[in-house]
């Protein structure tokens, strides 16, 4: 766990969803693979090659941007690939329950941190893919917003998911702090913003934030 910036009066906390809120990583694989199975169909090319094809466009970007990541609905929208077949893919793809299941560490953790701050969900899948995953964990009901990848119709890393959530919980930015598990993503423009960061790497460190953020532990 890294802690970016605690801002002096947070008052939420914004999650990430896959790969924070869950450690799984062959669910985030095969939550992965029929995307890219999807955008080779589109380009004609096979699983292998509309990888390759993913992997260089992502090095050449990083290479004249800093070393920055991209994220995958980026890159699908350097090649035309529509919000709206993004979205659909993802909803079409998306089996949570087949790998999650309840997890009930995370809610005695999450109901901590409600009793101190709103909890959002900020996240690159689409709410119906982010209610169906939250559900799984035994988590839903913890959560006040919900801002998915149809909320804003724009991919982190950009402001407006991370505005949105702030909005939607009646908050200025300055007083939330975003969790997730990759800089690029999740914490450099909320970091821009004003809000904290807290980069995880996985649930084990979010099990951690009520003893960080100085809450009683469950
Ligand atoms: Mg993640």
């Amino acid at each position: 766990m890294q802690i970016y910036r605690l801002p002096p009066r947070s008052a939420a906390l914004l999650f990430d969803m896959d790969s924070t809120l869950y450690t799984h990583p062959e669910y985030a694989r095969a939550q992965v693979d029929p995307l890219i199975k999807r955008f080779g169909q589109k380009l004609g090319k096979d699983f292998p090659g509309a990888r390759r094809e993913i992997e260089d466009y992502r090095r050449n970007w990083a290479a004249s941007h800093g070393g920055r990541t991209l994220s995958l609905g980026f890159v699908f929208a350097a090649y035309g690939i529509t919000m709206e077949e993004n979205i659909r893919w993802r909803e079409e793809s998306c089996e949570p329950g087949l790998y999650l299941k309840a997890d009930p560490v995370l809610r005695d953790t999450l109901a901590v941190l409600a009793s101190a701050f709103a909890l959002a969900v900020v996240t690159n899948n689409p709410v119906s893919v982010a209610r169906k995953t939250l559900d799984v964990l035994g988590v839903a009901d913890l959560f006040k917003v919900l801002v998915g990848l149809d909320t804003c119709r724009v991919s982190k890393p950009h402001k407006a998911p991370f505005l949105k959530a702030a909005e939607n919980l009646g908050l200025s930015p300055e007083t939330c702090i975003s969790v997730g598990d990759r800089y690029d993503i999740d914490l450099a423009l909320p970091l821009e913003l004003g809000m904290g960061g807290i980069l995880v790497e996985g649930v084990g460190d979010v099990y951690k934030l009520p003893e960080v953020l100085g809450l009683s532990p469950p």
